[in-house]
């Protein structure tokens, strides 16, 4: 026996959160992680950068792998000595044919553990609003493969035990073979009236759902295009839908938006989207970087005991200061004695979390009342400002506080470049109508995104555009591209808050 250890585990359903935290707890410590089709992929980041990924999707159509296949790469993993993730959609042992792979091991004398997962016949039914027992509706549920193999003229199932099951029936990888299953079932003595759904890409932001009953609900899902993955469920708690249905009601559920902050940036605004429902696709469009000369920053920030205010202009702004004063060998102690101005609620957070409250913020998010702002608190004749900021920020705030007979020292504290997005990912996104909604938090963001993109490519397609506020609005205008909607305040909840309010009112 090696000291190797194979863990099955399942990925659940799609929505990333749905994985149990043994399992991801075993996914961060891996050697290797063996994955399929349907797990979400974003729980793959979750592995350590040095780990071996290795996709062995399984397609109804096209095997990638053969089961022989996987189950060899898995031993052989195994006695390598690996900690080995098998990574399967939903739970490993409801058709995942995990149980042929844990026999294999067993056979090679490989260790494994069993990750059980949120099976998509119960998760995909709760996300879609239908509890799969419900007291005094259904007592039992029946999960089934729809799944025949193409060759066979007879049925593995025994349609009449499943006509005459008292419960629900949860019919997994059945959309191709819907009509056989809805008509078999009739056939044999179940009530055409009974309840019948369809649940596609079930807890994923993709999610979509539609519902008749046995004898209509093949016309139905061809009509509205259902394709799989998508799981049947027919029995009466369907019914309950109709008031329980909840995850498809989010304001902004099946819309497709991209952020194309820096993605370090990325994960506040992508979270307040997802949580209204949005899927989220992240495309980079900028990233942030040191400046080309780090020197004068190092020097003041040395020096920042010597200076009466430092004001802080954005997030990044701070995480470049504290930055420098690591490198000087100081701590948060050197601002004891030094008043701090920020321009933000996200800057203010951010500063926050260096053990630090802010002594000014102007009451809009404006650059151009912060010198008003300080001015109140006290007369800046001869007072020492610093102002870590980008390369390229705009020398008014400079001006304005020289105005006012401060010393302002400007200082390119971090600078801003493009990134480019991968061509094939643009592609995809822009296929057919393209996204629903592209948000823009910078003039830097739009300039780099369209580069990208094309100009083109973006009016040809269908998406609205989102924009923080009037400077960004400015240089998207610039490009003869009007913002579909601006954030009144300039913030990402503003921002949020206006593609929101821009969605039509649902039909009841
Ligand atoms: N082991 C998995 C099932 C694998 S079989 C589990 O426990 O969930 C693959 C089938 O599962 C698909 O054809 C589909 O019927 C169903 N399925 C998986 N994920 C789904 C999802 N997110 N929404 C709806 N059905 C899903």
């Amino acid at each position: 026996m090696s000291d190797g250890c194979v863990y099955l585990v399942g990925a659940g359903p799609g929505d990333p959160g749905l994985m149990t935290i043994r399992g991801r707890e075993l996914v961060r410590r891996a050697d290797a992680v063996v994955y399929d089709n349907l797990a979400a992929r974003r729980l793959l980041d979750e592995a350590p950068p040095q780990a071996e990924m290795i996709y062995v999707g399984k397609q109804a159509s096209a095997h990638t792998l053969k089961q022989e296949e996987i189950n060899e790469l898995l031993v052989r993993l195994g006695l390598e000595g690996k900690q080995v993730v098998r990574l399967k959609g939903g739970d490993p042992f409801v058709f995942g044919r995990g149980g042929e792979e844990a026999l294999a091991l067993v056979e090679a004398g490989v260790a494994f553990e069993v990750v059980p997962g949120i099976t998509a016949g119960v998760a995909a039914p709760a996300y879609a609003g239908i509890p799969v027992t419900h007291r005094g509706v259904t007592s039992s549920i029946a999960l089934i493969t729809g799944h025949e193999t193409p060759d066979k003229d007879e049925s593995d199932l025994d349609y009449a035990a499943l006509a005459s099951w008292p419960g629900t029936l949860a019919f997994y990888m059945g959309v191709k073979n819907l009509p056989k299953i809805a008509a078999s079932l009739i056939e044999h003595g179940k009530d055409p009236a009974t309840p019948a759904a369809l649940v596609r890409w079930g807890t994923t932001a993709r999610q979509e759902t539609v519902t008749g009953t046995l004898s209509d609900i093949t016309e139905v899902a061809t009509r509205a295009g259902i394709k799989p993955p998508a799981l049947i469920v027919v029995g009466h708690v369907v019914a309950l839908r109709q008031s329980i249905s909840w995850f498809e009601n989010r304001p902004l559920c099946g819309k497709r938006i991209v952020v194309t902050r820096a993605r370090l940036q990325a994960s506040r605004v992508t979270q307040q989207l997802e949580d209204l429902g949005a899927e989220v696709i992240e495309l980079p469009a900028i990233r942030i970087e040191p400046p080309a000369d780090a020197a004068p920053l190092d020097a003041a920030v040395g020096d920042v005991s010597s200076f009466d205010w430092v004001i802080f202009t954005s997030a990044n702004g701070v995480n470049a200061f504290f930055d420098a004063l690591q490198r000087a060998g100081l701590d948060s102690r050197a601002l004891a004695g030094v008043q701090v101005c920020v321009i933000g609620p996200g800057t203010a957070r951010r500063l926050g979390q260096f053990g630090l409250r802010a002594d000014a913020q102007p009451k809009t998010y404006k650059a151009s009342e912060i010198s008003q702002t300080l001015a109140a608190i006290e007369d800046l004749g001869g007072k020492k400002i610093l102002c870590p900021r980008a390369d390229i920020a705009p020398k008014d705030l400079i001006e304005d506080l020289e105005a006012l007979g401060a010393d302002a020292t400007d200082i390119a504290a971090y600078r801003t470049v493009g990134e480019t997005p991968d061509p094939a990912l643009l592609d995809e996104l822009f296929a057919g109508d393209g996204p629903d909604w592209i948000t823009f938090t910078s003039s830097s963001t739009v300039t780099n995104f369209i580069n990208a993109v094309g100009l083109d490519r973006l009016r040809a397609s269908a998406a609205s555009l989102a924009s923080i506020g009037p400077v960004t609005s400015a240089t998207m205008r610039g490009l003869d591209l009007e913002p579909d909607v601006e954030a009144t305040a300039h913030t990402i909840p503003g921002l949020v808050e206006a593609i929101l309010e821009a969605q039509p009112p649902r039909e009841q």
